[in-house]
């Protein structure tokens, strides 16, 4: 089963959850895709190295070949090429290296180069649990590359767990799209609350069945709580302000290894998902 954990806005406590429940099982894999920024490491202390380089082809004019026909150009939709009266210009960080402009060169005067984009890591072998992340370049915009190419780590045999990043763009959609479920981590909070509801949407479009976890619950009022009992919402878990969660979230300790008793409520929630899911009683799309 692959389960990812999204959030319409980041601090919500998205990470803390999908670390907490990877830590509850056994036999998982914990993916970070939140390539800009991961940070499920800074909790697990893992030793980490390199699995891959994540590349993209970018394409080479060749001067003395090219005839400037402009169909290059023409057809590159992402704007990666530019054909002048005398040149063509390539823009590198523009170009999603589909290979179209190479195919369709009359003159067969392109040729392709590559572009490093980020890493795939993973923790040590024997690390429990099982820990990939993507590290994406400094200044690369092909977040979603990345993604893509950390989820071919996933093994099918195995419980994958996704921290996905924040938000409702491209990054996140190429983090959910393929899962069985999506937790959505908000707060009772005017923000939190507002974010939830464009989640909602994305999960809905997406047709991934999905519930709510309510963090630092009994902040901000109960409104969504109130919002998830009218759309027929699972809420699947309610994490309290708990001044001690805090703390060890401050100290880097993912709160379930102070607070044995978390073991048991992860472990009750990941079976709700899996009973949400084996009876097809899912959030309405
Ligand atoms: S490889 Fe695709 S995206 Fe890149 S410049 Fe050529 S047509 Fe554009
Ligand atoms: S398609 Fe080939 S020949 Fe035409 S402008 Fe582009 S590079 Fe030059």
């Amino acid at each position: 089963m692959k389960i990812a954990f999204a959030s319409g806005k980041g601090g919500t406590g998205k990470t803390t959850v999908s670390l907490n429940l990877a830590l509850a099982l056994s036999d998982v894999q914990l993916f970070d895709c939140d390539v800009e920024e991961p940070n499920c490491n800074l909790f697990l202390g893992f030793e980490l190295e390199k699995v891959e380089d994540v590349i993209c082809s970018v394409p080479v004019i060749d001067p003395e070949k090219c005839s400037l026909c402009r169909r290059c150009s023409d057809f590159c939709r992402y704007n990666a090429l530019a054909a002048l009266p005398t040149k063509v210009l390539v823009f590198p960080s523009l170009c999603h290296g589909c290979g179209g402009c190479t195919l369709l060169c009359p003159e067969e005067a392109i040729r392709e180069s590559h572009r490093f984009l980020g890493l795939i890591e993973k923790a040590k072998e024997g690390s429990s649990p099982e820990f990939y992340r993507g590290l994406l370049n400094i200044g690369e915009t092909m977040v979603s590359a990345v993604i893509k190419k950390l989820q071919k780590h996933i093994d099918d045999r195995k419980t994958a767990i996704i921290d996905a990043p924040p938000g409702t763009a491209c990054p996140v959609i190429a983090s959910i799209e393929d899962m069985d479920y999506c937790v959505l981590v908000t707060e009772s909070t005017p923000f939190g609350f507002h974010d939830l509801k464009l989640a909602i949407d994305v999960v809905r479009a997406l047709k991934i069945p999905f519930g709510v976890i309510i963090n630092r619950y009994g902040l901000g009022g109960s409104k969504v709580e109130e919002y998830c009992k009218t759309e027929g919402i699972s809420v699947l878990l309610k994490i309290p302000n708990d001044r001690m969660i805090a703390e060890l979230y401050s100290r880097g300790i993912p709160f379930i290894r102070e607070m044995p008793e978390w073991n048991e409520k992860f472990l009750c929630m990941f079976e709700a998902i899996k009973s949400q899911l084996a009876g097809g009683k899912e959030a309405r799309t």
